[in-house]
């Protein structure tokens, strides 16, 4: 099943998530649902909130950006993840978001991580992982926190993307892919 996503602007995406308690909920069908959505969107990424419920719990399948990197293809679910870690020199990468369309900007984050999550059969893993992957995860991890990606921009370009942001929780953008709006009239 395909949701449609939350648009920016939406309390749920500044919402901090819950965690699932194991027999609460089909994780299953919803970890599948939540990879449909995404595929759906071209996404490399997709959290609950997203999907309007607040639950931590976040999606993730990255290819590889570039074909010389030694970077793996990760596809994987997380459930209550908890970053145990994050280590090493803060690097700038263009981030985007399903719920933000069509704006793309840097972000600084640290490159190496170590997380502690619940797969869809409720096994618990600790791994670490870096560069892209380590991005994807960062990203999605800040939505289960209630965090966007443009919460961690300077002031200067909020209020250059202010205009835009708000066209988007009104519903004025462009989106190949269903959207909730929550403040479409
Ligand atoms: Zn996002």
């Amino acid at each position: 099943m395909i949701y449609p996503i939350v648009a920016y602007g939406h309390p749920v995406l500044k919402t901090k998530g819950k965690d699932i308690e194991k027999g609460e909920m089909d994780v299953k069908t919803l970890v599948d649902d939540m990879f449909e959505t995404m595929y759906n969107a071209n996404g490399v990424g997709l959290a609950a909130p997203q999907i309007g419920k607040s639950l931590r719990l976040f999606v993730i399948d990255t290819d590889p950006i570039d074909e010389e990197e030694d970077q793996p293809k990760v596809k994987k679910a997380f459930i209550n993840p908890q970053i145990l870690d994050e280590e090493g020199e803060e690097w700038a990468f263009e981030e985007g978001c399903l719920s933000i369309p069509n704006i793309r900007e840097d972000v600084n984050r640290k490159p190496n991580i170590r997380i502690k999550y619940f797969d869809e059969n409720w096994e618990e893993h600790e791994e670490e992982y870096d560069g892209f992957v380590a991005r994807v995860i960062q990203h999605e991890y800040d939505h289960i926190e209630g965090i966007l990606f443009t919460d961690h921009l300077s002031a200067f370009k909020k209020r250059i993307l202010k205009g835009k942001l708000a066209n988007i929780s009104k519903g004025k953008v462009p989106a190949d892919y269903k959207m909730l709006f929550s403040l479409k009239k």
